[in-house]
């Protein structure tokens, strides 16, 4: 079998990702939670490998980029100055018929219409067009019977620190929608505490909330959500070269980490949110959905958020050049990437169904599964492999996963077959097998198994971590 479509790929991808201890969807002995998705073993590693080196390439590599991790609960005041509470919304339609309930602006992008960022009034217009001409229909039971569209807040309300039974707006706290409100009330705090000098970044990775309307195409787009952001601070007239500078960074960024160029596309968006002076996605062409969508996020945001942040809490946010003597509200460029919508990609580029060996009676030659992951993304770096669970073999091999575990995750496996234990590694994309067998006994060498080439070297016990250290890090 080869997925030869997105729909098949993304039902190989889904069932994979189940099958071998990715991402379970959420509440599933309750009958799911639509729009959450779990973890498990494999998914909790390369989410945390996608966010190490993100954080890698963020922070650590740059002296001019601090980290943050605030709270996901702020004070209310901020969604208020930022203008979530009074338009952090989504065009809702519904259809009478089956309540099934959709997008309009991606019901009109079905048609080629881009509503992104346009009014609501504009919406309904071109929806009305859409149905005098009997084009507007139900995605799902085909019925004509479609209600207005309708703003959806995307906000979701808590009563942190009310009474259980109070949840009235007056109580109300939110579960913040994007991680970089709490960069910027932590921006004061950033300089008087480190003292840096513009330009410089505040980064940080967390959990975001946003009510979709409709959450689909598996972790694409999910209603619990974790977001890696930057917020670049720096003078008004440097906005042009900081701008195109993290253009090309993370671009290059996702070319290191094995995304093709011919896979990835520059979306300029037409309409601007109020405050943007310019803003690009870095589309990924998912072919388990169907082509190119919104991986991350490049905007130009102005000096709309600290001037917001100041005028509604009455600190003075400005900054003070000591060498020019200029006063400014600095104007912050954002990049921003769910780590999920990441990991897709990458589990999307790395997805490989490939014939091998020789053909069986019926001429057919087997298929294997393998996630080409790039090495510093793989869940489980080397697998140690005994061929027998004797302790002739098992004493070897327990020392070799002690010794490499300090340094790397390693998996040990003495179950089944060894061909059915490699397939199960390519798998979850492990780069290395490592065979103990019983030459090991007298020769104290293993063999290793390269994910990619299938090819097999014999490797001196002694030298296994100087050869994983060189391969791997
Ligand atoms: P979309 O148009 O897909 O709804 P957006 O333009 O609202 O996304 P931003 O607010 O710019 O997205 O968020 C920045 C990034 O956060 C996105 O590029 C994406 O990687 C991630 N992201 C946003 N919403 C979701 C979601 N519901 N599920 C998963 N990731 C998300």
């Amino acid at each position: 079998m080869t997925t030869t479509n997105s729909t098949s790929r993304m039902e190989a991808i889904v069932s994979l990702c189940k099958r071998r201890g990715f991402i379970f969807p959420s509440s599933e002995i309750y009958g799911g939670f639509s729009g959450v998705y779990d973890y498990g073993h494999y998914g909790t590693l390369l989410l945390n490998n996608v966010k190490s080196e993100w954080w890698k390439n963020m922070v650590q590599t740059r002296l001019d980029v601090f980290g943050l991790d605030s709270g996901i609960f702020m004070h209310p005041t901020t969604w208020k100055a930022s203008g979530h509470l009074d338009g952090f919304d989504d065009p809702q339609i519904d259809c009478r018929k089956c309540k099934s309930r959709f997008r309009a602006d991606h019901v009109l992008e079905e048609f080629g219409i881009n509503a992104d960022k346009q009014s609501i009034e504009w919406i309904n217009i071109e929806l009305d067009k859409l149905r005098s001409e009997k084009k507007l229909v139900c995605a799902n039971c085909g019925s004509v019977d479609l209600t207005e569209a309708k703003p959806f807040s995307l906000i979701v309300k808590s009563n942190l620190g009310s009474p259980t039974s109070e949840l009235s707006d007056e109580t109300a706290v939110y579960l913040r929608p994007e991680t970089c409100g709490g960069i910027y009330l932590n921006y004061k705090n950033t300089i008087d505490s480190l003292h840096p000098k513009l330009p410089f970044g505040i980064a940080q990775i967390g959990k975001a909330f946003r009510n979709e309307i409709v959450a689909k195409q598996f972790v694409f787009r999910t209603r619990e959500l974790v977001q890696m952001e930057l917020q670049y601070f720096h003078h008004p007239s440097q906005t042009q070269e900081i701008y195109d500078q993290w253009h090309k960074d993370r671009w290059a960024f996702y070319l290191e980490y094995g995304i093709p160029e011919s896979k990835l596309n520059w979306h300029k968006h037409d309409k601007l949110a109020h405050y943007a002076s310019e803003a690009y996605d870095i589309e990924y062409n998912y072919a388990m959905l169907g082509g190119f969508k919104e991986m991350e996020g490049i905007h130009a945001r102005g000096d709309w958020d600290l001037t917001q942040h100041s005028k509604f809490s009455g600190i003075d946010l400005s900054y003070f050049d000591e060498v020019t003597k200029e006063r400014f509200v600095p104007h912050i460029v954002e990049t921003s990437v769910g780590d999920a919508r990441m990991a897709l990609a990458f589990l999307d580029n790395a997805y490989t169904e490939e014939e091998v060996g020789d053909p069986g009676e019926d001429g057919k030659r087997d298929t294997r599964v393998v996630l080409k992951l790039d090495k510093r993304l793989a869940p489980v770096k080397v697998a140690v492999l005994p061929l027998s669970k004797k302790e002739e073999l098992s004493v070897p091999a327990q020392a070799i996963w002690k010794s490499l575990s300090k340094k790397f995750f390693v998996e040990y496996d003495d179950t089944q077959s060894i061909g059915k234990r490699y397939r199960r590694q390519d798998e979850i994309g492990t780069p290395y097998c490592v065979t103990v067998d019983f030459d090991t006994l007298t020769d104290n060498a293993v063999t290793v198994r390269d994910r990619d080439t299938m090819e097999q070297v014999r490797i001196p016990v002694d030298e296994l971590l100087s050869y994983f250290t060189s391969k791997l890090l």
